[in-house]
């Protein structure tokens, strides 16, 4: 079976701070990983290698050339080979122009039994690329999978996730599978695959011409969505602290909500 999985290197969002003059966020200093959600769409295809060893699980990313050290970690963490797709003329991609150019690559792989991803990127945060990716590739796919439980016979039966419980799929394969935080817990690296990733594992980097994608495309070209402004919501006020009785609250607050309107 052959598996690709999907991953974006992102900034730590736990890092990134916001400028209180400009607006915009402080990027300097903050460390790049890989995306949660990839983290648990890598563990979902290594748990599929783990039962059925012939397995390969593929890992493929589009971003700049720092974005191999990330795919050196999914390496360590067990993945049989990465991918990145890195050019000038992928910048400033939207969702659109980014899931057209992953297709490309994962195209390029050839025949792929099972593609996950990740259900959304902590940094962009739309949710888009998964289903888009599905869409390019003519798949069907499942999203919000928070358990995988079986891939057989050309089939794989999975748990969507919803607000109040799940509902279970079954869905033919090839198809495009989006991972949410409760699918798993990501395996750590292991020593002997960090060596492997350091030293002997090469991550190959392939441009617009490699996947056959005109440049008219990719990137900026083919991006439609225009960003008009982007801000930082003003503050919350402090919030009230009430005292008395339940009562005395309660009466408190239906008065402040009348004097809102609110009721
Ligand atoms: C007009 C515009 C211009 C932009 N210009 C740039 C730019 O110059 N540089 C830049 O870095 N970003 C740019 N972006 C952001 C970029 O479009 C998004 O980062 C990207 O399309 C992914 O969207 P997302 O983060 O919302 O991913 P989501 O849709 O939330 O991600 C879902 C899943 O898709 C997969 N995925 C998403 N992105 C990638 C990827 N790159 N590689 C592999 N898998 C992936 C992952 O598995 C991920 O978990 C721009 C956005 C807009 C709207």
């Amino acid at each position: 079976m052959k598996i690709v999985v999907c991953a974006k290197q992102v900034p730590d969002t736990n890092e990134v701070k916001i400028d209180p003059v400009k607006g915009t966020l402080i990027r300097d200093g903050v460390p790049s990983i890989l995306n949660p959600d990839d983290a648990n769409a890598l563990e979902a295809a290594l748990k599929i290698k783990d039962v059925s060893p012939d397995t390969t699980v593929s890992v493929v990313s589009m971003g700049p050339p720092q974005a191999t050290y990330m795919l050196k970690e999914c390496i360590a963490m067990g993945a049989d080979d990465a991918y990145l797709l890195s050019s000038r003329a992928f910048g400033g991609a939207d969702t659109c122009a980014t899931s057209t150019t992953i297709a490309a690559g994962i195209k390029k792989l050839g025949d792929v039994d099972l593609i996950f991803a990740g259900r959304q990127a902590i940094d962009g945060d739309t949710a888009q690329v998964g289903p888009q990716l599905a869409q390019r590739l003519g798949l069907p796919f499942v999203t919000y999978v928070q358990n995988v439980r079986e891939v057989k016979n050309g089939k794989v039966i999975v748990e969507r996730q919803l607000e109040d419980g799940y509902e279970v799929i079954e869905v033919k394969l090839p198809c495009v599978l989006t991972a949410v935080k409760e699918l798993n817990t990501p395996r750590y690296m292991s020593v002997p695959r960090v060596l492997y990733a350091c030293d002997e594992a090469e991550i190959k980097i392939w441009n617009e011409v490699d996947v056959e994608l005109d440049p008219a495309d990719c990137g900026l070209n083919a991006s439609p969505t225009k960003v008009l402004k982007s801000f930082t919501p003003p503050p919350k006020g402090k919030g009230e602290i009430l005292t008395g009785t339940i009562n005395e609250m309660a009466t408190s607050v239906v008065a402040k909500l009348k004097e809102k309107h609110a009721i």
